[in-house]
């Protein structure tokens, strides 16, 4: 799967989920499939094979993500190669993408954002610029929206308006100057993303 193409709503009705992929959006009652509707448009799934399965869980990872097909599979080769269990080792990769860091640091509306922002050159990593939005955080790394960038106020105001929403507990956030300290790599727990992950290791094992 390439660039997500059409209206990207329609991905969540696909999968059954919130895919958060529009920003404010997603948070809102606007959102065509948040429960405050009532009865939502989730398109219901014909019988599936076992590879039908397999399929599905990868794409809704990738899309949730914004990964194209060659980066997963690299991740997956990483996760393979890695110590522990691969499926969730393959999340953990995913998770520390600088893009979905940037996210989660509060600092972007969407993944797509984030992804904009580093591309643009607003994202520091211990002080350097980093525009590359699959650049894997390492423990130690402070990440900081670049002080002279135009990103610093439209961050500024994200950060005001998500105050009820948590910075996950293996990021340490300095909201005043827009910095995170990366303390440890995620745990399975705290993957948002419902998957079956071995699924995709099945297909991947063929
Ligand atoms: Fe659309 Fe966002 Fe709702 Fe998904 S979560 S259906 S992208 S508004």
């Amino acid at each position: 799967m390439a660039k997500l193409r059409g209206p990207v709503c329609k991905y969540c009705r696909k999968y059954g989920i919130k895919l958060y992929l529009k920003g404010r959006k997603c948070e809102s009652d606007k959102c065509p499939i948040d429960p405050r509707r009532g009865r939502t448009r989730i398109i219901r799934q014909k019988k599936t094979s076992e590879y039908g399965l397999q399929l599905r869980e990868k794409n809704k990872v990738k899309v949730f993500y914004g990964v194209l097909e060659r980066q997963f599979k690299r991740y997956f080769e990483l996760a393979k190669k890695q110590k522990g269990v691969a499926g969730e080792n393959l999340l953990q990769f995913l998770e520390r993408r600088l893009d979905n860091v940037v996210y989660k640091a509060k600092w972007a509306v969407s993944r797509r954002m984030a992804k904009q922002m580093i591309n643009h050159g607003a994202i520091l990593v211990n002080g350097r610029k980093v525009d590359r939005p699959g650049y894997l955080v390492e423990i130690g790394d402070i990440i900081q929206v670049k002080p002279t960038s135009k990103y610093v106020k439209i961050a500024k105001e994200i950060v005001e308006e998500s105050k009820d929403k948590m910075v996950p507990s293996w990021m340490k956030p300095d909201e005043e100057n827009l910095k995170v300290e990366i303390l440890r790599y995620p745990t399975r727990e705290e993957v948002s993303i419902p998957v079956d992950e071995q699924l995709i290791v099945n297909l991947y094992s063929k």
